[in-house]
C-alpha cells in the first residue's frame, strides 16, 4: 500500500501517518524529519536545507526529489510506505509518478487532511517536537506524560524554529501557492480522499481507516 498525505503544515499529517504506519505495518517517511535529522547531525544536506526551512520556504526540488527516491528504493519500502510532507510541488509529484510508473506501480491513496488556516495557527503554536525520534506532541491536544520530555525516547522536546508565528504565515502562503494544486493532481489520478482534519485525532484516524480498509 503506497500512501501520500496531503494537507497544510500542521494539519496533522505526521500524527496520522504514525498511526497508519503502525496499523498497516509500513514505514512512515517524513521528508521534514529527514531534513531535521540532517540539520541536527550537521551534514551538508542539513546545511543546505536549513536556510530554506528557517525562512518557511521549500527546500529546492533538485535536493528533495533525489533524497526521497533514494529512500523509497530501500528494502523496507517493498511492501509500501506512507509519505508525509512529500510531494509538496507538482514537479515532485510528477517525478514520483514517473519513478513508480517505471516499476509498473502507482500511489494507491492520497489522503488530504483538511484544516482551515485559523486552526493551523493554533496547532503550530502548541506543537512540541522530538528531534531524536520524530514524535510530535501538542501542549493541549496531545501532551506528553512528563512536560517537555518525549514519551518514546526521553529526549527533551523543542519548539521547532519554523513553528514561530512569523514563519508559520509564510509556510501557509507557500502551501497555498505550491502544494495545494496537488489536491487536483491526485484527484485527476483518481486516488484522492479528503478527511475533515478539524475533528479530534481518533475521529480523523477512524475516517482514514474507513478509507484504507481493515
Ligand atoms: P503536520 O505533520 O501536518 O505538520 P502534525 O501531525 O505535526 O502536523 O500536527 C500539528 C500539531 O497539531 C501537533 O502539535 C499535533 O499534536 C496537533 N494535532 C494533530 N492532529 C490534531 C487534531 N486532530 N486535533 C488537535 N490537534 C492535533
Ligand atoms: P514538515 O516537517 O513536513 O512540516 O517540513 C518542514 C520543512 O521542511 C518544510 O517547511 C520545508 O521547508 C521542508 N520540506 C519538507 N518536505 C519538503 C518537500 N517535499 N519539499 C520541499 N521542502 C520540504
Amino acid at each position: 500500500m503506497k500512501i501520500v498525505m496531503l494537507g497544510a503544515p500542521g494539519a496533522g499529517k505526521g500524527t496520522q501517518a504514525d498511526r497508519i504506519a503502525a496499523k498497516y505495518d509500513i514505514p512512515h517517511i517524513s521528508t521534514g524529519d529527514i531534513f531535521r535529522s540532517n540539520i541536527k547531525a550537521g551534514t551538508e544536506l542539513g546545511k543546505k536545507a536549513k536556510a530554506f526551512i528557517d525562512q518557511g520556504l521549500l527546500v529546492p526540488d533538485e535536493v528533495t526529489i533525489g533524497m526521497l527516491l533514494d529512500r523509497i528504493a530501500q528494502d523496507d519500502c517493498s511492501k509500501g510506505y506512507i509519505l508525509d510532507g512529500f510531494p509538496r510541488t507538482i514537479p515532485q509529484a510528477e517525478s514520483l509518478t514517473a519513478a513508480l510508473k517505471e516499476q509498473g506501480t502507482a500511489i494507491d491513496f492520497a489522503l488530504n487532511v483538511d484544516v482551515p488556516d485559523a486552526a493551523i495557527v493554533e496547532r503550530m503554536a502548541g506543537r512540541r517536537a522530538c528531534l531524536k525520534c520524530g514524535a510530535t506532541y501538542h501542549i493541549v491536544y496531545a501532551a506528553p506524560k512528563k512536560e517537555g520530555i518525549c514519551d518514546v525516547c526521553g529526549e527533551e522536546l523543542v519548539i521547532r524554529d519554523d513553528d514561530k508565528p512569523e514563519t508559520v504565515s509564510k509556510r501557509l502562503e507557500v502551501y497555498h501557492d505550491q502544494t495545494q494544486p496537488l489536491i487536483d493532481f491526485y484527484s485527476r489520478h483518481g486516488v484522492l480522499h479528503t478527511i475533515d482534519g478539524t475533528q479530534n485525532m481518533d475521529k480523523v484516524f477512524a475516517d482514514i481507516c474507513g478509507i484504507l480498509g481493515e
